[in-house]
């Protein structure tokens, strides 16, 4: 068949944002000139679940909204949002994540204020140490498009940073625009935890892999901003819509993509990087480019980036400070120094730098800047915690989400993966959702109508304790 087109005349793009959390404890009232990490990250994970009722399962699970919450290797919590069909979605339900996480977070830090130790979850890439925390974009892409990747796309993913970059200290304590730049060596690889690349290609397309790819980002930061995630996600999707659509920005390749990424965390905006073809460019200046091109080919809903594209060409970034995270916080650290009369090398500084992504709404910056203005909102506490139950209406987040609320509710055992749904009592065939974009499913639904007629489940105790779903009552 031909290829099903949306009213814009796209493809369906399906989106998905993946984010790693750094997980640390620290003694309430320290000793003095002491920072102490009474835990050891495989003990906060333990601490961070202990509430729950089936440790083991909670803490790989998906769940009814259609994310899936897991620790991976090396003890940190990660959240990849449902399969979403716009930016927008993504960011609402990367804050839902944040909230499912903080949730735990709250009712461990009450059984462990007895111990005087508190835990805390940061939303960061680098910790203080040599640690990086992938914040994970994907994007499903023609592929052909992967085939054979455009390398200008590469250029505007490494100047990016100039409105994407969370920011942050470099070793010999400068300020820069992503710290993770320097942590990226490839840019692209099949493993994204060996070489750190800027792209991975990955196997799994979680869709039909001989129409689809899955494009995953992995060099970018986490953002505090909920604007800056939004607008991260749809940027980048409708630079894929322009080449997908038929354009080029192959005359905007970079001669060294990483060395530009880095001098640009680096130096900033205007700093000169070298092309491919022998001329030199700026990231302002590149962007600038990629930005029109996508506006001629009659993008809308560009006019946000526009603006933040024309301030920084005007050098006015304080007007697109609550919107831009480097910014934001350059702002804090700065006059944090100033004040204190200390280099952003200080370790109060550092802490400052990580309380910016302490997803606590105490303890944290992000929440208080949100509340004062100085970080953009887009959503509502009601819409965040609706996505915490709720999936996404038009994607197979939907049909996902519904399976599991439902198979949760009759105390059913089952198994789901992003592609497929499957009751294991009483055993049922496997159904598998190759297509992402597909909300609806008659075989899911006719499933889900009989597991309803299905006599109560009379699993023995012991039956119970192996599926991980503990006591009864
Ligand atoms: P891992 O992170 O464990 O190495 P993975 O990259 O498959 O493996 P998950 O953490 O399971 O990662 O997250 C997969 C992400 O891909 C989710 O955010 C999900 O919404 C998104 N996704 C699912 N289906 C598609 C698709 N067809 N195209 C693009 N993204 C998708
Ligand atoms: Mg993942
Ligand atoms: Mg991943």
């Amino acid at each position: 068949g031909g290829r099903s087109v949306t009213r814009s005349g796209h493809l369906p793009r399906i989106l998905g944002l993946e984010t790693e959390y750094a997980i640390v404890s620290h003694r309430i009232i320290p000793e003095q000139g002491k920072d102490t990490s009474p835990l050891s990250p495989a003990e906060c994970i333990d601490e961070l679940f202990r509430g729950t009722s089936t440790q083991n399962r909670a803490r790989n699970r998906y769940l009814s909204n259609g994310g899936r919450l897991y620790v991976d290797l090396g003890s940190h919590p990660e959240y990849a949002t449902a399969e979403c069909s716009n930016a927008r979605d993504v960011a609402v339900n990367d804050r839902a994540g944040e909230h499912l996480l903080l949730d735990l977070l709250n009712a461990a830090n009450e059984r462990l204020a007895i111990k005087n130790i508190r835990l805390h979850l940061l939303k960061t890439n680098t910790d203080s140490g040599d640690a990086t925390f992938g914040c994970h974009e994907n994007y499903q892409v023609l592929r052909e498009t992967i085939e054979s990747l455009d390398p200008g796309f590469i250029s505007f993913l490494v100047t990016r940073i100039i409105l994407t970059g969370a920011g942050g200290i470099d070793v010999k304590g400068n300020y820069v625009l992503s710290p993770r730049a320097f942590h990226i060596h490839q840019v692209t690889s099949a493993d994204p935890t060996k070489q750190r690349p800027l792209i991975v290609t990955r196997e799994e397309a979680h869709a039909d892999a001989e129409k689809y790819a899955r494009l995953q980002v992995t060099f970018g930061d986490s953002n505090m901003a909920e604007t800056a995630t939004e607008m991260k996600l749809r940027y980048t999707s409708t630079v894929l819509d322009y080449l997908e659509g038929g354009g080029t920005l192959a005359d905007l390749a970079l001669a060294d993509p990483i060395a530009a990424l880095r001098d640009t965390s680096r130096l900033g905006p205007d700093t000169a990087l070298d092309l491919a073809d022998g001329g030199t460019t700026t990231a302002l200046k590149l962007q600038e480019h990629v930005l029109q091109r996508c506006e001629e080919q009659g993008s809308s809903e560009l006019s946000d980036i526009r603006h933040m594209i024309n301030c920084l060409k005007a050098g006015d970034s304080r007007s697109i400070s609550d919107s831009v995270d480097w910014i934001c916080k350059r702002g804090l650290l700065t006059q944090a120094a100033a004040k204190h009369q200390l280099d952003l090398a200080s370790p109060l500084i550092s802490r400052l730098n990580l309380a910016f992504h302490d997803i606590d709404e105490k303890h944290g910056l992000a929440d208080r800047l949100r509340r004062a203005g100085n970080l953009k909102t887009l959503f509502d506490p009601e819409e965040i915690a609706s996505a915490k139950t709720n999936p996404p209406g038009d994607t197979r987040a939907r049909v996902r989400g519904y399976f599991i609320s439902e198979a949760d509710r009759l105390e059913l055992q089952y198994s789901v993966s992003w592609t497929h749904v499957r009751l294991d009592s009483p055993p049922q065939p496997q159904i598998d959702l190759m297509d992402a974009s597909s909300s609806q499913d008659k075989r899911v639904a006719a499933l889900v109508e009989k597991m309803k007629t299905l006599p109560p489940q009379t699993l023995s105790a012991l039956a119970r304790l192996k599926a991980g779903l503990g006591p009864l009552h």
